[in-house]
C-alpha cells in the first residue's frame, strides 16, 4: 500500500496537485511520472522482486494517481478503478452478504441502475430516502443497514446533505459513510474531514477535468478498509491502465485553477438566469434562494460549475433551447473545460422510471449545465441567443 508523500497539514491544494505521489523517476530523473505500460515485472529469483509482480496489483503510474487524489482529498489511501461505476461497484463489495444500503434518492443514474438493475437482485437491499430529511434517514434504518451513500450537492437537483450530521447517526449504529463527491470535486469539499469513511469520485469529471478519460477512484483514511478495497481492487480487477492514470494526473495539475473558474462563471450564470423572465427557477447552491445555501456554505469552500433550471413553457420551449445552443454542447457528463448542457429526463436519468423521475422533481423542463471555462461573455450571450 502506498501512502501519499506531501502531508495536506503543510502543503496547499495546488502544490500537492502538482507534486503528491509525483517524485521524479530514479533512474533518469524524468520530472513527470513515467507511463508503465507493462502487464509484469522480472524476478531474480523466484518470489524475488521489487514489489512489483504483476500491473493489475501494482503499477507505478497507477500508486502515483492514487497517492495525489488521497492527498487532495485529506486521505491516507487512494484505490483507482478504470471507471466510476467499478469502483462504486468495488464499493460495495466490501459489504457482506445481504447488506441492506441507504441512497440518497437523488443520485447518479448509473449508480441508480447499479443499486435498482443489478446489485438489488444479488441480494442486497437499497432504501432510497430524502437525505434532506434526517428523520427519514433513521426511520429507514435497520439491523442490517451496513452503508449510507450519498452525493451532495445531488445529480441533478443540487440538494445538499448534512454530511456531519449523517455522519453523527450512522456511526451510532456503526455504519459507513461513503459520499460521492463528484460534483465537487476535492478543491471544493473534503468529506473526510466531516466524518465521511469513504469519499469515491468518478475522475471522468472535474477531476480529469478534459473530457478524454473514464475512471474512478475511492480513498480513505481507515487502514482496514483500505486493505479490503485493495484487495477487491485486484481481485474484481476493475483497474484503470497507466495511460488513462498518467492523463488524470496531468489533469490534476491545474484542477484548482479549473475550479475557481468553474465557481466563478456558474456563480455568474446562475445570477443571470434567476433575473431572466424566460426562467422559471434556477438551483445552484451558491444563490441565496437555494434551500440550504447556509448548509453550503459551511460544508463546502465553493459551489461548483453545475447549476440546474426550470424553464417556462415545459420540454417544447426546452427542446428548442438544447437545439439552439452553440457553444454548448449537447451532451452527457460534466467537469470538463468545455460548457456542456443537457436534458436529466431524456438523457442522463432516462433510467430512473418516470413515476420516480415526477416524485423527486426531475421534471422535462428542467435543464443542467456544466459550466465550462471558456469566456463568460460568450457562453451567457450563448444562452441568451438560445432562449430568445
Ligand atoms: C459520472 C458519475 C459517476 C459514474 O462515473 P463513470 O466514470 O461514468 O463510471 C458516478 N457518480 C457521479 C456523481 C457521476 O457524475
Amino acid at each position: 500500500m502506498h501512502k501519499k508523500e506531501l502531508s495536506y497539514r503543510e502543503f496547499g491544494f495546488g502544490t500537492r496537485a502538482i507534486h503528491s505521489g509525483q517524485e521524479p523517476e530514479t533512474m533518469t530523473g524524468a520530472i513527470m511520472t513515467p507511463i508503465f505500460q507493462t502487464s509484469t515485472y522480472v524476478q531474480s529469483s523466484p518470489g524475488e522482486h521489487r514489489g512489483f509482480e504483476y500491473a493489475r496489483t501494482q503499477n507505478p503510474t497507477r500508486h502515483a494517481l492514487e497517492d495525489c487524489v488521497a492527498s487532495l482529498e485529506k486521505a491516507d489511501f487512494g484505490i483507482a478503478f478504470s471507471s466510476g461505476c467499478a469502483a462504486i461497484a468495488t464499493v460495495l463489495h466490501t459489504l457482506g452478504p445481504g447488506a441492506h444500503v441507504i441512497s440518497g434518492d437523488d443520485i447518479y443514474g448509473g449508480t441508480y441502475r447499479l443499486f435498482t438493475q443489478v446489485l438489488n437482485d444479488r441480494n442486497f437491499d437499497f432504501s432510497f430516502v430524502d437525505f434532506t430529511n434526517l428523520e427519514h434517514i433513521e426511520n429507514a434504518i435497520t439491523e442490517k443497514t451496513e452503508m449510507i451513500w450519498l452525493e451532495s450537492p445531488t445529480n441533478p437537483l443540487l440538494k445538499l446533505s448534512d454530511i456531519k450530521a449523517i455522519v453523527e447517526i450512522a456511526s451510532k449504529h456503526d455504519i459507513k459513510v461513503v459520499v460521492d463527491n463528484t460534483f465537487m470535486s476535492p478543491y471544493f469539499q473534503n468529506p473526510l474531514t466531516l466524518g465521511a469513511d469513504m469519499v469515491l469520485h468518478s475522475t471522468t469529471k472535474y477531476i480529469n477535468g478534459h473530457s478524454d478519460v473514464i475512471g474512478g477512484i475511492v480513498v480513505t483514511n481507515n487502514e482496514e478498509t483500505a486493505q479490503k478495497l485493495h484487495f477487491l481492487q485486484k481481485s474484481i480487477g476493475a483497474v484503470p491502465g497507466p495511460w488513462d492514470c498518467w492523463l488524470v494526473m496531468r489533469g490534476i495539475k491545474t484542477l484548482h485553477v479549473r475550479m475557481r473558474q468553474h465557481g466563478t462563471s456558474a456563480m455568474r450564470i446562475a445570477k443571470w438566469l434567476e433575473a431572466h423572465p424566460k426562467i422559471e427557477s434556477v438551483v445552484y447552491p451558491g444563490l441565496e434562494s437555494h434551500p440550504q445555501h447556509e448548509l453550503a456554505k459551511s460544508q463546502m469552500s465553493g459551489f461548483g460549475g453545475m447549476i440546474t433550471f426550470f424553464v417556462k413553457g415545459g420540454l417544447p420551449v426546452a427542446r428548442t433551447m438544447l437545439e439552439k445552443v452553440k457553444i454548448f454542447a449537447l451532451a452527457e457528463s460534466l467537469g470538463g473545460v468545455e460548457s456542456l448542457i443537457e436534458h436529466p429526463a431524456i438523457m442522463t436519468h432516462a433510467s430512473v422510471p418516470a413515476e420516480v423521475r415526477a416524485e423527486i422533481g426531475i421534471s422535462d423542463s428542467l435543464i443542467r449545465l456544466s459550466v465550462g471555462i471558456e469566456d463568460i461573455d460568450d457562453l451567457m450571450a450563448d444562452l441568451e441567443q438560445a432562449l430568445s
